[in-house]
């Protein structure tokens, strides 16, 4: 189906742009060289400069607050003041960015000052979390590693109640392009009695969808189910680094720990409900015999509506593959429809309880692989545990992540009759 009858931007690159097409305008803070850091939307290849749009005035009302607020060096302001006011801004960048828009030679006349390239900036981390927490809502992931973990009982009986998750460590989020080191730690050899201290030698990534919440609650009122959605700034791509060898040997009873909280990367741009919309869908039936969801996690409009259709795509590139031009190798295709819990359903669940949620804390789905080979999320579940090897087009092979591999996750949004967007990319490269 045609998608002419949509927006153009005279930001000509934004037309068709893979990522960045007017109809996706992502909010995040990047800085100019030398430069301080500042909040900006994507638009094609240049990032949209809030501040030097306010200083020619070209917002008023809730556009200009929001405006304000997500022109600063982070963005939990602009966060917390909800979904109307960034909707508003969001309308108001729409039309000053249509290839109609009466500002169009006054906005092209302030040049470079209002459209930076984004080839000449660096990007930051959005906003300061100050709680990250990582669920682990995929299921076929859950089953692959259970089988793993513990082949005779891969899905515990709570998984199909609770939108399960633990709490990671906000202090080592990092932003798409900072390097990972490989942890030490304490591993268990198969065989050993007693644990060796040493680097992890089974480094992995996972694959995930990362949820900036919004507007928070007050300490002992939950959201939710029906509100939950209002709740939610933006969406990102988020890789959780995983040592495999430490996190056998340290996860009972209490869940991941050094073996997570090295490093999580996230990409920079924060994707908005608003642009996400032509992709929302219906939360996939769950298989005959699965529990319906407890009435607190379950509302009609979020069964219809509150699930995404978001592809998600994993690459590696080696430093061979690297020196020899050799374009990164696709390890996995799959979506966000793999969830077993909808977005809302994570937000009120975490606050059910009556814990405080605040703007700029940052969740992560868990790792989305889908049911078929293909569409893994992860080496350990590609490897089965490190049973083969994945083949590279040098003739390497990786059972876990090397040194000088580099680790690109993607995500896409297609849909018949709508202009496809995407959320850039993650990427990091393992040191050592
Ligand atoms: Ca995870």
């Amino acid at each position: 189906m045609s998608t002419s009858n949509h927006p153009r931007s005279w930001v000509t690159c934004a037309n068709d742009h893979p990522d960045f097409p007017l109809q996706n305008l992502p909010f995040g803070v990047f800085s100019r060289s030398g430069g301080e850091k500042q909040g900006g939307a994507a638009v094609g290849d240049f990032i949209f400069d809030l501040q030097a749009a306010l200083d020619a005035n070209l917002f008023e009302g809730s556009a200009r607050i929001a405006a304000e607020a997500a022109s600063r060096g982070q963005l939990n302001a602009f966060f917390a003041l909800g979904a109307s006011p960034r909707k508003a801004l969001r309308n108001e960048l729409l039309k000053l960015l249509d290839e109609h828009s009466a500002q169009r030679e006054r906005l092209q006349a302030l040049g470079d000052s209002l459209l930076v390239p984004m080839s000449e900036c660096r990007m930051h981390l959005p906003a300061h979390v100050g709680d990250y927490t990582d669920f682990y809502v995929g299921i076929h992931h859950a089953m692959n590693v259970g089988k793993l973990f513990r082949p005779d009982n891969p899905l515990l009986p709570n998984y199909k109640y609770v939108p399960i998750a633990y709490h990671g460590r906000a202090s080592t989020l990092c932003v798409s392009g900072t390097p990972i080191k490989r942890p030490n730690g304490q591993t268990l050899a198969p065989g050993a009695e007693v644990p060796a201290f040493g680097p992890s030698k089974r480094l992995d990534y996972e694959l995930e969808v990362g949820v900036w919440m919004g507007q928070g609650n007050e300490a002992g009122e939950p959201i939710g189910i029906t509100e939950a959605g209002e709740h939610i700034a933006g969406f990102c791509l988020l890789n959780d680094w995983s040592a495999r060898d430490l996190q056998a040997w340290e996860y009972q009873p209490l869940g991941p720990f050094l073996s997570k909280s090295f490093a999580t990367s996230i990409s920079p741009w924060v994707v908005t409900a608003e642009a996400l919309a032509p992709f929302c869908s219906a939360q996939p039936e769950r298989p005959a015999g699965d529990p319906k969801p407890l009435d607190y996690l379950f509302d009609e409009q979020d069964q219809r509506h509150g699930a995404l259709d978001i592809e998600l795509e994993v690459l590696l590139l080696t430093a061979q593959m690297k020196e020899q031009g050799i374009a990164p190798q696709r390890l996995a295709l799959s979506n966000t429809l793999n969830m077993y819990w909808t977005v809302a359903q994570m937000v009120t669940h975490h606050s059910v309880n009556g814990c405080k949620l605040q703007a700029g804390d940052l969740f992560g789905t868990g790792t989305l692989s889908g049911p078929r080979a293909g569409q893994l999320g992860s080496l350990l579940e590609m490897t089965e545990g490190g049973k083969h090897a994945v083949q590279l087009p040098t003739g390497e092979t990786r059972k876990f992540l090397e040194a000088g591999d580099e680790v690109i996750l993607k995500a896409r949004c297609r849909k018949d009759g709508e202009v496809s967007i995407g959320f850039g990319e993650c990427r990091a490269v393992i040191v050592g």
